[in-house]
């Protein structure tokens, strides 16, 4: 049994990223028997991904402000407890050379030991609309069918620049969109396959997220996506995605029987 998580949460920024502090997520964890934690809290280069949150992005100074009070929080937790604690950041991805240039600058800015590559928003193909999966769900939004189309579209497209990036030490959740319904309908598995074909290219680390579990009814992603990508020997690595103590390890077992009845071979793990 897989006894870490690299994807895992704190309250640094506010309940939105977690229930409880770094000193709380490490004690917890080594108490269920983590060897290794990875805290990964979001970090978003692009203000209109996360107008809901204290997480804006409308000033370089005070953002990188923000994430080296986290990454300092989380290091200095790290060494009351026993267990190899490790920081990095769930960054949203986005294809812009503007995203670039501020990611970029910020990467040099902080000192981490990883970063998860995700997609948290339907967008259009430039990403100058860009709508938060969770504000959709969080206040009545009104999008018409064609332009939601378009940003589901547009949210598999980017989750394969994402891939293709090369930023990212594994890629989170590939099919987040199924906890509010979206991206279900056989048209999208075209767009399925070309992530699957993205992460056999480059043997990118992906993760099976178990959040999927409680949000949608199965682990993400989908089964016959995971079987797809055991059989093309595509790295793995399983992510409770805890935003909170108890959710340390959740459905690991589950997890676990899976990747034994795929038969799935290429682990990942973190080598610092
Ligand atoms: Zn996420
Ligand atoms: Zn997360």
């Amino acid at each position: 049994m897989q006894k870490f998580s690299y994807h895992t949460h704190t309250n640094s920024f506010g309940v939105f990223d977690g229930h409880n502090s770094a000193e709380e997520m490490i004690s917890a964890a080594e108490s269920i028997g983590y060897t290794e934690l990875g805290i990964s809290n979001h970090l978003i280069c692009k203000k209109e991904c996360s107008s809901f949150s204290p997480q804006f992005f409308d000033n370089f100074q005070k953002a990188e402000t923000v994430y080296l009070k986290n990454i300092e929080e989380i290091r200095s937790a790290a060494q009351k407890n026993k267990i190899k604690v490790y920081v990095g950041f769930e960054v949203d991805y986005f294809k812009s050379a503007e995203w670039r240039r501020c990611f970029e600058k910020l990467r040099s800015r902080l000192d981490v030991d990883y970063l998860i590559g995700s997609t948290h928003c339907l967008m259009n193909s430039d990403a100058s609309w860009i709508l938060n999966i969770y504000e959709m769900n969080r206040k009545p939004i009104i999008v018409d069918e064609e332009t939601k189309r378009e940003g589901i579209k547009n949210y598999w497209l980017n989750i394969i620049e994402s891939i293709k990036s090369g930023y990212f030490d594994f890629i989170a959740h590939l099919d987040v969109i199924k906890i509010f319904g979206m991206g279900l309908e056989p048209e999208w598995d075209e767009y399925k396959w070309k992530v699957i074909e993205a992460l056999t290219e480059t043997k990118h680390p992906y993760e099976l997220n178990t959040s999927g579990w409680t949000k949608a009814g199965e682990q993400h992603p989908h089964t016959w996506m995971l079987r797809e990508l055991s059989n093309r020997n595509v790295p793995i690595v399983i992510s409770d995605d805890a935003h909170s103590t108890s959710m340390l390890a959740r459905n690991f077992s589950e997890a676990e029987k899976l990747l034994a009845d795929l038969n799935y071979k290429s682990r990942w793990k973190l080598h610092k």
